[in-house]
């Protein structure tokens, strides 16, 4: 227990991560296709290792998002606040969303990462239609809301625990009741999730070992241009715009809110996912940040599930790397059909590995591009994944502090603690009674 407590949780996180990366590195480089390595630890004690970890951190998303969203809205004192909060968070989420791929579009052009690109890893992709704007808002009311947290199709959730928090702040003293009855079961999921962080490091361990000692590293040399201009562009995006966004809307400073990311970015970036790493960006959000409930509970799942900015950056130059890959030129239209098809199929997709993959197709298709030139950046796409699902969920938190802070909701003295929620993420496990 003693060396535990010298470490941070985020030091352990990043110590998994990296010790991750070099066992992966060094068993690919050492021992190339023994039979041992590949069937007892890559798909034996890592591949277990990963999957539980995984599994663990989605189990926590369906409870968490529909008991954190009961209690936040029960908590509002005036319903017509649920609009005003709705209408802002989803206003930033667009905006920023095509922002970020209106960046990416002009990199694209400007670094012309496609110019002369070697077309011969033609192979087949499918493809469907974007969604209709009427289907994706018809889809987000469950027909069964048992259904719908079976599935965890997050949308549904959302709009069911919006209507029960409401009708538990109108039901009088029955409301009130349930209503405590649910800030305890938030209390205890959170705390859950706090059990969960504190397994991380081994997680993350297993989930690099594992794939590092696969990852196609030729893949990227072969695909430099491109695997550097859209990471750079990832950056930018995460590093200045949301920052821009946050000095001007808020007046907070941007450095305080990158370093309290240093969790959530992790998770995000080792599970590639923005929908299992729900549950920490939440914590983030409300123990480090100073969301308050109310609006987090809110602003992170929709995010979660609407909000992808690494993901429409993506999109954008990976279509002027095709179309420059196969010399088709793109027209302004083109472009903007670009930006308006990746928008909506972000909101119709759940934030999991590799659906960048599956809009892109559809973005392709929009613009009559070969859907086939898919094949040409799926060897360097797990990677890029892992960097823009760190993308998605900043831009998630960045989203839910100004929005926090436009409604009073922002507590500044715990965004401004460097230390804040340090203390909760760590467990001791010897003494687990508080
Ligand atoms: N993995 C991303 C996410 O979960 C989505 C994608 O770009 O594939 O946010």
């Amino acid at each position: 227990m003693g060396t535990q407590r010298k470490y941070s949780l985020t030091a352990r996180v990043i110590i998994g991560m990296v010790s991750g990366i070099l066992v992966g590195l060094l068993l690919r480089t050492l021992f190339p296709e023994n039979t041992f390595v590949q069937e007892y630890l890559v798909d034996g004690l890592f591949n277990v290792g990963g999957a539980i970890f995984i599994a663990s951190l989605k189990m926590l998303v369906v409870p968490l998002v529909f008991v954190s969203l009961v209690c936040g809205t029960s908590s509002l004192k005036d319903i017509s606040t649920l609009g005003r909060l709705g209408g802002k968070t989803v206003l930033f989420y667009l905006v920023t969303t095509c922002i970020a791929i209106t960046l990416a579009i002009f990199m694209g052009n400007l670094f012309q990462p496609g110019a002369g690109a070697d077309l011969t890893a033609a192979t087949t992709f499918a493809s469907s239609d974007a969604p209709a704007l009427g289907t994706v808002i018809i889809d987000m009311f469950p027909t069964n809301p048992i259904q719908s947290m079976a599935e965890g199709n997050t949308l549904q959730i959302i709009v069911f625990a919006i209507l029960f928090g409401v009708a538990i702040s109108a039901a009088g003293k029955p409301g009130e009741r349930i209503a405590a009855v649910f800030q305890d079961l938030n209390e205890v999921i959170m705390k859950l999730v706090t059990i969960l962080m504190n397994v991380a490091p081994y997680g993350v361990f297993f989930l690099m070992s594992k794939l590092f000692v696969g990852l196609g590293v030729d893949a990227i040399w072969n695909l430099a241009g491109y695997f550097l201009v859209l990471s750079g562009t990832l950056l930018i995006h995460g590093l200045v715009v949301y920052s821009l966004f946050l000095r001007v809307f808020t007046g907070l400073s941007p450095l305080k809110f990158l370093k309290k990311m240093e969790d959530a970015v992790m998770f995000a970036f080792s599970t590639a996912s923005s929908n299992a790493t729900i549950p920490v960006t939440m914590e983030t959000a409300t123990h480090r940040m100073g969301v308050k409930n109310r609006v987090a509970s809110f602003t992170v799942p929709l995010g979660a599930t609407i909000n992808m900015d690494g993901t429409a950056i993506m999109q954008g130059v990976a279509t002027a790397f095709i179309a420059q890959a196969y010399g088709i030129d793109l027209t302004m239209g083109d472009y903007l059909t670009v930006i308006l098809t990746a928008t909506l199929a972000s909101i119709g997709t759940a934030g999991v590995p590799g659906v960048g993959l599956i809009m892109l197709a559809m973005v392709l298709n929009q613009v009559g591009l070969p859907v086939e030139g898919i094949a040409l950046i799926m060897g360097v796409d797990r990677l890029l994944d892992m960097i823009r699902t760190a993308v998605n969920i900043t831009g998630d938190t960045a989203v839910s502090v100004i929005v926090a802070k436009s409604e009073g909701d922002l507590d500044e003295a715990m965004f401004n603690d460097p230390k804040a929620g340090e203390k909760q993420e760590e467990l001791d496990i010897h003494h687990i009674k508080p």
